[in-house]
């Protein structure tokens, strides 16, 4: 009996010292040490006019260069890093990184050139936000790259005093605004408004069902006519066909994005073929 209660025993022993060893770490100590690996990269994503076709912009979107994993999506660790914090270096990281490339390839840009940035709901309490600005329009100095800060319908819902001056202020420094995902959320633009938007982009699950669902169509619709109202320009994203881009530049919307024109590539390449003139490559 004893034998067989001190094999048990040595069984679970190393089995705990096993799991000990081979534990999958934690999300927060690996995006800890991918900050200090600098291993977020910023890709990048053409925004078009919707009606010529030419390029106006990008939206900067987050990938992380796993050494192990390879490209990870933000959907897999953008979560955490909000809920944590830790998306303030991620970010900071991501805008230094933009600013140092812009910088480098800014004489084949059009002007002007709108860079989007998504910014987490933690940052527009804090004035680490204008500082970060401020250092990427110093470090890009150059008039025609006009920074665009993308914040969630959701995280715009609650408009502080503190989030109105802080937002008056980037203002002040030359950044313009965007509600992403919009028709999501659940806010009203009356109380959005008090930010001063510049642009809505309307979510790509609307887009999707352009032809498909009625009630999709109405709301990009109305989108449209209350954009129009407060004078905001419309950005579409998710814009996948032929068919999807024509019935939005129909309707009015002013910008499109979305793998009809390119998937997001690297800030890098997408400088490099600017540079060269050359075609962004389509395609998903
Ligand atoms: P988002 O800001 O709404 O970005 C648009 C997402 O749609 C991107 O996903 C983009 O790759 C994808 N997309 C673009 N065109 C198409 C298309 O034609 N079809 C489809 N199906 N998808 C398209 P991605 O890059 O995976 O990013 C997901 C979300 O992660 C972003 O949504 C944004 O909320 C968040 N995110 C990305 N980068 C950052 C970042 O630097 N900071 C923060 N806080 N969030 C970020
Ligand atoms: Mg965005
Ligand atoms: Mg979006
Ligand atoms: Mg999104």
């Amino acid at each position: 009996f004893y034998i067989i209660v001190i094999l048990i025993t040595q069984v679970f022993f190393s089995l705990f010292c096993w799991w000990l060893l081979h534990r999958p770490r934690s999300l927060y100590l690996e995006l800890e040490r991918a900050i200090k690996n600098r291993e977020f990269v910023p890709y990048a994503q053409p925004i078009v006019n919707a009606t010529t076709k030419e390029l106006v912009g990008i939206e900067i979107l987050m990938r992380w260069e796993h050494p192990v994993q390879g490209l990870v999506r933000p959907d897999l660790f953008i979560p955490q890093a909000e809920n944590s914090g830790l998306i303030i270096p991620m970010t900071h990281l991501i805008l230094k990184e933009t600013a140092k490339q812009l910088r480098l390839y800014k004489h084949s840009l059009p002007d002007p050139f709108h860079v989007g940035v998504n910014i987490a709901p933690q940052h527009c309490n804090s004035t680490v936000l204008s500082q970060e600005c401020h250092s990427f329009i110093d470090e890009v100095s150059d008039g025609k790259i006009i920074l665009v800060l993308e914040l969630t319908e959701r995280e715009a819902l609650e408009v502080s005093d503190f989030t109105q001056r802080l937002f008056q202020q980037l203002k002040g420094l030359g950044c313009k605004i965007a509600i992403d995902d919009f028709g999501t959320g659940h806010s009203s633009l009356v109380n959005l408004q008090q930010i001063d938007l510049n642009y809505l982009k309307i979510d790509q699950i609307f887009v999707k069902n352009i032809g498909i669902d009625s009630t999709s169509e109405h709301l990009i619709e109305t989108t449209v006519e209350m954009a129009k109202r407060l004078s905001l320009s419309l950005i579409a994203e998710g814009v996948e066909t032929e068919a999807q881009a024509e019935y939005l530049q129909q309707q009015g919307v002013d910008f499109l994005q979305g793998f009809l024109f390119s998937k997001p590539i690297p800030l890098g390449d997408f400088l490099q073929n600017q540079a060269l003139n050359v075609d962004i490559p389509v395609g998903k």
